[in-house]
């Protein structure tokens, strides 16, 4: 993962927020501040929706392995969840007003979870986790954990690194 492909894409994924900011300020006949985007989420969520704080935290892994899918399906998912937030309320989180949002403001289908592929994006490498990063591991060290058992430690945190699965996963959008 280069700086310059992160910077594209995170690029993309302010692309697309402005792009359905400006369909929800015609829509609603207001204007919405920007939600901040943070890409520190972990684990299997694809994203999630801090209403309060008005806030889009994305999943760094699953934006990097899915890229265009990602953005046009999470972007918009999560974005809903605040604009149904702020016009209506505490309702239910994928209820009614949240799929009107979808799919009449949007124009995007009202799913609420996805197929990504969670896939290798750099070759031959293996993405391994440890407390605070992203490893990707080549072939030959991989082997040794999977097959020698040995253990690699982060230099940084010092946690044991763990392999992150990389079969297609069902995941979650919150
Ligand atoms: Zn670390
Ligand atoms: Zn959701």
């Amino acid at each position: 993962m280069t700086e310059p492909q992160l910077r594209h894409l995170h690029l993309q994924v302010n692309r697309k927020l402005s792009q359905c900011l400006q369909l929800a300020e015609q829509h609603f006949h207001c204007q919405f501040p920007r939600p901040t985007i943070s890409y520190k989420l972990r684990g299997v969520k694809a994203g999630v929706a801090y209403l309060q704080l008005w806030q889009i935290r994305l999943n760094p892994i699953l934006l990097l392995e899915n890229q265009q899918v990602f953005i046009d399906q999470v972007v918009p998912h999560e974005l809903a969840h605040l604009l149904v937030y702020q016009q209506f309320g505490r309702v239910k989180p994928h209820g009614r007003e949240w799929q009107m949002v979808m799919t009449q403001v949007f124009g995007v289908p009202a799913e609420t979870k996805h197929q990504f592929a969670v896939q290798r994006v750099q070759g031959k490498t293996f993405p391994y986790r440890c407390a605070c990063q992203i490893h990707h591991l080549t072939i030959r060290r991989h082997n040794n954990i999977m097959r020698e058992g040995i253990e690699y430690f982060c230099k940084k945190c010092k946690t044991k690194l763990f392999f992150v699965e990389s079969q297609d996963s069902t995941v979650n959008l919150e």
